[in-house]
């Protein structure tokens, strides 16, 4: 970033950002934050990368990608932008005092035995991070056992990564290109998808075969450290993360309810019938 960006404050330095950075800029090494564990429920307990010393690095590591804070010129979709965004402040503030507490050695060694995986990353994209650092700390994860669960949306000027971190597409129609130039693929699906027939599996146009994330699919009766189908360097299926943030959470709600409804009166209805025929 230019000095002019460090010496311009608030809604200036942003309206600059937005102007002269088309994408993301690469990040140092220190940008990167790791913990040891997560008590994020989706994905379980395990060591968890954090991307940015500053709340800009975060933001700007996500610039080109159309969720991102609308700061950045993206829709401000992404729901890690809601709650996680408070963690990461306090993570930033204790890493600008004693930064050598949240490096990758000391994430995988402090990590819990139950981890089968470490996420890269919570918040922000690590595909701006330096590329060598980058697969060199998915290497130390494997060294250690675990397998690596990570996505970019820099996948596009990133080929190098594929086979490393899995593709985030914001479409099922970019999927195919996506599988096409050897990524393994995430794509956001609108927040009422089901798949073919409500059985959570589908095609892409191409004819790739894709699956709903178990863990949203099961509502959390799965999670990602189960799972772990998200390591790009695997092969599976491309697997679609229906929209569940803060905008649509009170739309699933309702519709979990109405489920739960529906079962229930079907319940009530057999009972019912079981009792007449007796
Ligand atoms: S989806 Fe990923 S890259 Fe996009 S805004 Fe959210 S954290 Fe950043
Ligand atoms: S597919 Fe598996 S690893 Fe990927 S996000 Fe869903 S639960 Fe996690």
């Amino acid at each position: 970033m230019s000095n002019l960006t460090i010496e311009l404050k608030g809604k200036e330095r942003d309206e600059y950002i937005r102007k002269h950075f088309r994408k993301a800029p690469s990040l140092p090494i220190a940008a990167a934050l790791w913990l040891p564990g997560s008590s994020n429920r989706k994905t379980g307990n395990v060591p968890t990368l954090w991307i940015g010393r500053t709340m800009e690095e975060t933001r700007a590591s996500c610039k080109g990608c159309p969720l991102c804070p609308k700061k950045e010129g993206g829709n401000g979709e992404c729901y890690a932008y809601g709650s996680p965004e408070y963690a990461l402040h306090s993570i930033q503030r204790a890493a600008a005092k004693d930064p050598e507490r949240y490096t990758v050695n000391r994430a995988l060694s402090n990590s819990k035995r139950s981890a089968k995986m470490a996420r890269l990353g919570a918040l922000g994209d690590p595909g701006r991070l330096p590329l060598d650092y980058l697969k060199r700390s998915i290497l130390k994860v494997r060294a250690v056992g675990l397998e690596a669960v990570g996505y970019t949306h820099h996948w596009r000027d990133l080929p190098s990564l594929a086979g490393w971190l899995m593709a985030s597409c914001d479409a099922l129609g970019q999927v195919d290109g996506a599988l096409a130039a050897g990524w393994r693929v995430a794509v956001k699906v609108p927040w009422d998808f089901l798949g073919d027939n409500g059985t959570g599996r589908f095609k892409t146009p191409g004819g790739a075969a894709g699956i709903v994330c178990p863990a949203v699919k099961t509502d959390g009766g799965i999670t990602c450290n189960d799972c772990r189908l998200c390591d790009g360097s695997k092969a599976g299926p491309v697997i679609a993360f229906p929209s569940h943030g803060p905008a649509f959470s009170h739309k699933l709600r309702s519709r979990r309810a109405r489920d739960k409804e529906r079962t229930a009166k079907a319940a009530a209805l057999l009972d019912r019938l079981d009792k007449g025929g007796e």
